[in-house]
């Protein structure tokens, strides 16, 4: 099977004529071809979209907004075909995918479809000076939209979606480890009637695609998830050229537990934020602090609760699947190593799983690593995987001093009753997001993003669509 190039509302194959292996993560093998596309195909997908944007910018917003509702509709007809195209891809388990992650494709163009009928800008009369000041919010032009592996339509389509509504026309490309459902995205995009070049979805790597799409002069924007060494480099490439970023990065975040929090609520979602998605959700809340006098309890039940989580085939009805690539599994093994060799205890998990008939695919036990130091290399890097890390704390001072103590910025999740401690901690943590009681909750008109090296900039809701346009402000002077 081919995976194509997607470029002026049509497939064909990439330029050079080379291809990669794209693998199955839950049976080991390949079972695809990747167009291995490089610069010629970024400034072929350039010029579909540079030809499509004074057409699509001028489209009434009610005419974009009825194409994005299409798309929603048809990726909804499509969620089995999809969901297994996801899970097969990435190696999540199929309900996952149908349950999650193409529900939420469909709801970024559903959203994105009505938030563009809603959005304004401001005006600012200045009395005295007899003056009416207007912001002009123009959409940039050709923009690019970089996603990674981890939620491969669902993130994908969080970007595309938010620049098309806003009338941007774009040249996208996804993960060349995981390909398919941008692949497949584009027979739902010719379908539901989306003009030509609006949205051109070049396939490849990142050095070579990723690479020319920021490197390219006339791409304005770049909109990108993934790593934050890709995203530092990125930055390098992008700045010099002026061009707009918004980089969502990776974390490295804090599961805080109170021992006054609803328990067996905390205790069932923390099974979720731990592992959901074999970890490999950048959300995950990867270290897990439990105050003092529940810590005992909590650990017990929770190793408990872990022991019982099912890793097998995606398609089997399981709770875990394969981790996304071999590559990626033996990343996580050597920080399941590094932790011991760090004085930590595995308490669960730690090991390969065998699973009968697909040895050859990439499984992970979920593993529960009690550590001592909140500063080891376990409690500082993101593993990005089915680990956590457990750790006592004493006070509230001392679990924001941990929580803080990494370079990453992107959620936290605190559980507790008490409501004074909510605000305090609320605005002390340094986190783009901050769950209290829950885990994984978004309202999509919510402003989404990290501080520190979890990123720069906000996504979701109006923020998009701000950053997908340009502000231009209007002065009129007026006589009396
Ligand atoms: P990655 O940085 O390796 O790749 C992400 C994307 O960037 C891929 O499409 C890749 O091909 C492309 N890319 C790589 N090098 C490039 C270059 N030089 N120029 C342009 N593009 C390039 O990340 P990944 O391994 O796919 O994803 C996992 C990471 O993503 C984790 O760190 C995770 O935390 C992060 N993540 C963050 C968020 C968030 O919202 N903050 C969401 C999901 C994942």
């Amino acid at each position: 099977m081919k995976i194509l190039n997607y470029i002026n509302g049509s497939y064909c194959e990439p330029l050079s004529g080379a291809w990669l292996d794209n693998y199955n993560p839950s049976e080991g093998g390949i079972y695809a071809q990747i167009a291995n596309s490089n610069a010629q195909d970024v400034a072929k997908a350039f010029e579909a979209a540079k030809a499509a944007f004074p057409g699509w910018s001028q489209t009434p917003f009610e005419q974009r907004s009825r194409i994005l509702l299409k798309i929603a509709d048809l990726i909804e007809k499509n969620l089995d075909r999809l969901a297994l195209a996801e899970s097969m891809d990435n190696g999540k388990p199929v309900s996952l995918a149908k349950k999650v992650d193409i529900p939420r494709a469909s709801a970024n163009f559903r959203f994105f479809g009505h938030a563009i009928t809603q959005f304004a800008s401001e005006a600012h009369e200045s009395v005295g000076l007899d003056t009416l000041n207007f912001t002009l919010r123009q959409p940039i032009g050709v923009v690019g939209c970089i996603s990674p592996w981890n939620l491969p339509l669902y993130l994908f389509t969080w970007k595309v979606a938010p620049a098309i509504a806003a009338g941007n026309t774009v040249v996208a490309k996804p993960s060349e480890i995981t390909p398919m459902t941008a692949y497949l995205l584009g027979e739902i995009l010719t379908e539901a009637g989306l003009p030509k070049g609006v949205l051109n979805i070049v396939q490849g790597t990142g050095p070579s695609a990723g690479q020319a799409i920021v490197e390219h002069p006339g791409i304005k924007a770049i909109s990108f998830t993934g790593g934050t060494k890709t995203g530092e480099h990125l930055a390098r490439t992008a700045a010099p050229l002026f061009k707009k970023l918004s980089l969502e990065l990776g974390g490295k975040n804090p599961n805080i537990i109170f021992a006054d929090c609803n328990y067996e609520k905390m205790l069932k979602t923390t099974l979720r934020s731990s592992f959901a998605n074999q970890g490999q959700i950048c959300l995950c809340g990867s270290r897990i602090f439990v105050e003092r006098p529940l810590y005992e309890r909590f650990k017990k039940d929770f190793i408990a609760e872990v022991e019982q989580l099912n890793v097998g085939h995606p398609q089997q009805g399981v709770d875990l699947g394969a981790i996304v690539s071999e590559a990626h599994r033996d990343k996580i093994e050597r920080y399941i190593e590094l932790a011991k060799e760090e004085g930590g205890t595995v308490l669960t998990g730690g090991n390969r799983v065998m699973v009968k008939g697909f040895e050859k695919g990439y499984y992970l036990e979920p593993t529960v690593i009690e550590t001592l130091d909140p500063y080891c290399s376990v409690n500082q890097e993101e593993i990005f995987g089915p680990v956590v890390t457990l750790m006592p704390f004493e006070s509230e001072e001392e679990v924001l001093r941990y929580a803080n103590s990494v370079k990453y910025g992107l959620s936290s999740t605190l559980w507790t009753s008490n409501l004074d401690r909510t605000l305090r901690m609320s605005k002390q943590l340094e986190a783009g997001i901050v769950w209290v009681n829950t885990w994984l909750n978004r309202d999509l008109r919510t402003p989404f993003g990290g501080v520190k090296a979890s990123g720069v900039g906000r996504e979701g809701g109006f923020e998009a669509l701000r950053f997908f346009t340009e502000a231009k402000n209007v002065c009129i002077n007026y006589d009396q």
